[in-house]
């Protein structure tokens, strides 16, 4: 047995069970009675070092939670979450932390089991997951990785031969999950509130040596550190706004430290432009609609900053005054950010003062006449203007010539256009399309219109023939599209 976990290349080195047992609960994942491979991740399986393919068997031991690798120390994390703005006491109720894998290249990644049975923090969940939900983070995860998008990844996702009951039941699954860390704002604000300061100084230094090195000397560290982390959502949410990637539950467990993507629920991608633009079944108000996201990314970060406070200052005055000043950079920082990414989306190479109205023009018109947002920059991308109603408005017409003026006030046009190719992605994963392949999957076991969509979404921005099928917008329904999570 021994051996042939070697041979799957595990090499744990595991960081986080250092930390005060404050932060996390010894806990292994519960075995489970069938555990069979669905889909794994062959790509992200190399780069990890680890060899699957002539080790399968025991791949989907570990995977399932019924062998724990060599050198693993299994954990549930601790944390607490501000959910639709009410504060609660969390942590991982239905994942287990396996430990961190250190890959042939020095790179350290948590290695989660999601699905994995119940923890200390489960409260009255199962700790359980199905299969539909499980493939779904799968296939978003990774299109989102391949469009740019800093993300925690997919390495595999098993059955467990086991039902799980919902509202019906369904096929149990787990999905290994591959993070740079699961450190969230929630992990601070758990240890602000059940921790003291000298709990909060820990996970602080702990963080900072993981995802911020360079700043570890710095004078003013945790003011620093919380510069960094408010860099990173701003970056992050500009990406997902460039998009029209709808998280669909920003509460603040589910905002990572190291500026990834993380939990996905009710996620999915806006087809018609409109920033009122809501899935999530739970998110009635509209809290977590795609024109609110940066202005939760704001909240989620003050929240952060709260917890921080003690390591600012000793003067709480002072320290709050510090938090808020950091705080107030973030508008700036995602404004810049985003508006780089639309003139990129423009072919814009250099900073015109007409931009940002051009931009917001454009988006006017779009949302007036419900253009779908991708198909819009790829028909722009493309220079070829079907499909949508807005092309033939006289309104984008007299925008289309103010944006050729101010293309042709840039040299390259060749260049321009590469810009474009690779800041408009040809394919999303569109609703229907995932529902699609998760339906073939779950009802039918077949897994052939999930890898055909895997491999379309492989390199969004390749504009090959392969792809254009999944351009096509929706057939049009009575019933808004839904989605769910905790499920
Ligand atoms: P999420 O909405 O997935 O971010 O989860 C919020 C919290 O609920 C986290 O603490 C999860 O671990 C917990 N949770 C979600 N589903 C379950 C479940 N089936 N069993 C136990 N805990 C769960
Ligand atoms: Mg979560």
């Amino acid at each position: 047995m021994k051996n042939d976990q070697i041979s799957l290349g595990w090499n744990f080195s595991n960081s986080y069970v250092k930390l005060p047992t404050l932060f996390y609960s010894k806990q292994n994942p519960d075995p489970v009675e069938e555990p069979e491979i669905v889909i794994f991740n062959e790509v992200l399986a190399k780069q990890l070092g680890l060899n699957i393919i002539e080790h399968r068997k025991e791949a989907a031991a570990v995977f399932a939670g019924n062998q724990t690798p060599e050198g693993a120390i299994p954990i549930a994390q601790a944390y607490a979450g501000h959910q639709f703005g009410h504060f609660a006491r969390l942590g991982d109720g239905r994942a287990i932390l396996l430990g961190e894998h250190v890959t042939p290249d020095e790179e350290r990644f948590d290695i989660q089991l999601k699905g994995s049975g119940r923890t200390p923090y489960s409260r009255g969940g199962d700790g359980r997951a199905a299969l539909g939900p499980m493939l779904r983070e799968y296939i978003i995860s990774e299109a989102m990785h391949n469009l740019g998008i800093p993300t925690t990844r997919s390495l595999a996702v098993v059955t467990t031969g086991e039902p799980i009951h919902r509202e019906t039941v369904l096929p149990g699954a787990i999905l290994t999950r591959i993070a740079s860390s699961h450190i969230r704002v929630g992990t601070f604000q758990y240890a602000a509130n059940w921790g003291d300061k000298e709990n909060l100084k820990t996970l602080a230094d702990y963080t900072i040596n993981r995802h911020f090195p360079d700043l570890e000397q710095s004078e003013e560290r945790y003011l620093n550190f919380l510069r960094e982390v408010i860099n990173r959502q701003a970056f992050l949410i500009s990406k997902w706004q460039l998009v029209g990637f709808i998280h669909g539950v920003m509460n603040t467990d589910n905002v990572t430290i190291s500026g990834e993507t993380i939990d996905y629920g009710p996620c999915a991608f806006m087809d018609t432009y409109d920033p009122a633009t809501v899935f999530s079944s739970i998110d009635r108000e509209g809290r977590y609609a795609y024109g609110n996201q940066p202005y939760i990314g704001a909240w989620n970060l003050a929240r952060f900053a709260e917890a921080l406070l003690p390591l600012l200052d000793d003067n709480q005055e002072q320290a709050v005054e510090l938090a808020e000043k950091e705080i107030s950079k973030f508008s700036e920082l995602f404004g810049k950010y985003w508006l780089d990414g639309m003139r990129a989306k423009l072919g814009l190479m250099d900073e015109g003062q007409e931009d940002e109205e051009l931009i917001k023009d454009l988006l006017q018109l779009m949302q007036e006449y419900r253009a779908d947002y991708t198909n819009t920059f790829r028909a722009l991308t493309l220079d070829k203007l079907d499909g949508e109603k807005l092309f033939e408005k006289e309104g984008f017409q007299l925008w289309y010539q103010r944006w050729q003026h101010r293309l042709n006030s840039q040299q390259e046009k060749e260049t321009a256009i590469r810009l474009m190719r690779k800041s408009n992605p040809a394919v999303i994963p569109r609703n229907h399309r995932v529902e699609e392949a998760l339906n073939a999957a779950v009802e039918e076991e077949d897994l052939s219109v999930m890898e055909k969509l895997l491999d379309a979404l492989a390199d969004p921005y390749a504009y090959s023939k392969q792809q254009e099928e999944y351009c096509e917008f929706p057939a049009s329904t009575d019933q808004p599209y839904r989605t769910f999570c905790g499920t």
